[in-house]
């Protein structure tokens, strides 16, 4: 099977399927061997990785990933790709296919059965549509990566690198910046899938940090924080708080704080009652889990 990653060879699979592309998946199929060719440089794949594709689609950067990795075990949802995904991937020998929703999948453990445990890179064009829930997903679970190497839109690559005071900063740029180190490596205009997206796409690599960020005494109870200040973001951090039924504390089990606490731990901190989660750095909100 001749590579994938032309409008010609990937218009000649779809139409000896009779594939339709199913706008619910996010199915926007990489058509630029070069783009393809920079994915892969850009993941650093050697010969002894395992990595894991999230969204194969017809097999397009599968084939490019089972020539330079180790082995490849690439998860889809649609069933429809699976037939076509045996047939354009026949030739290679390291790849295991997976007819699963990413969301439903146990990344840990594949990564543990499949790698020793060792670390994975994670390497997708993502389905646009959850993006967030993916990398918060993989960033939270302790899910033992190396690097997660992803085309998203270029909106989602600006949140996870936002700073505080910005709109696009949230709970994706903290959970990214704690875990993380974000690098935007390139653009991708539309015109290099078919069919086009209407938005503009960015290639960015989150490479894992030895140590996270910033010490913090638990992560359960910082995220929960974070995502219950980012949920009602209009709010004054102390609304927002108050009575939230989603704070966790340090052993994961649901946890009250008043409004009355709140502002005192803000007080400590030097900050006025009256600041909204978005005005806040990563380390201030660990200053803030740590007084709660
Ligand atoms: N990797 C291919 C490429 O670059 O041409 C396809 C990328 S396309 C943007 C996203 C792919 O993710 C589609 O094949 C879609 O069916 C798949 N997908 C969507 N939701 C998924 C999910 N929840 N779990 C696994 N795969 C999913």
């Amino acid at each position: 099977m001749a590579y994938l990653a032309t409008p010609t060879a990937t218009g000649e699979v779809i139409k000896k399927y009779g594939f339709h592309f199913q706008k619910r998946f996010g199915q926007n199929f990489l058509i630029d061997a070069n783009i393809l060719g920079k994915i892969i440089g850009a993941a650093e794949i050697t010969k002894e990785d395992c990595v894991i594709e999230i969204g194969p689609g017809i097999g397009t950067m599968t084939q490019y990933l089972a020539e330079s990795a180790k082995e490849v075990v690439a998860v889809e949802i649609d069933k429809n790709l699976i037939p076509i995904l045996k047939d354009t991937l026949s030739e290679y020998e390291n790849i295991t296919v997976l007819n699963e929703d990413i969301l439903n999948v146990d990344v840990g453990r594949l990564a543990k059965e499949r790698n020793e445990g060792k670390p994975v890179k994670v390497v997708a064009n993502l389905p646009y549509y959850i993006t967030t829930p993916i990398i918060m997903g993989l960033l939270e679970s302790r899910v033992p990566f190396y690097s997660i190497t992803i085309m998203v839109q270029k909106e989602v690559a600006d949140r996870m690198q936002a700073r505080p005071g910005t709109k696009d900063y949230g709970a994706l740029s903290l959970a990214v910046q704690y875990y993380v180190k974000p690098e935007v490596m390139m653009y991708v205009p539309p015109a290099c899938f078919m069919p086009r997206p209407g938005v503009g796409s960015c290639v960015i690599r989150l490479t894992r940090l030895k140590e996270p960020a910033i010490k913090v005494l638990s992560e359960k109870k910082l995220f929960s924080i974070i995502r219950a200040a980012f949920n009602q973001r209009r709010k004054t951090l102390a609304n927002a708080l108050a009575n939230s039924a989603s704070l966790l504390n340090d052993k994961g089990s649901p946890m009250k704080v008043t409004r009355q606490d709140i502002c005192a731990a803000l007080t400590k901190m030097n900050l006025n009652s009256s600041i909204r989660g978005e005005a806040l750095s990563l380390e201030q909100f660990s200053d803030l889990c740590n007084l709660l």
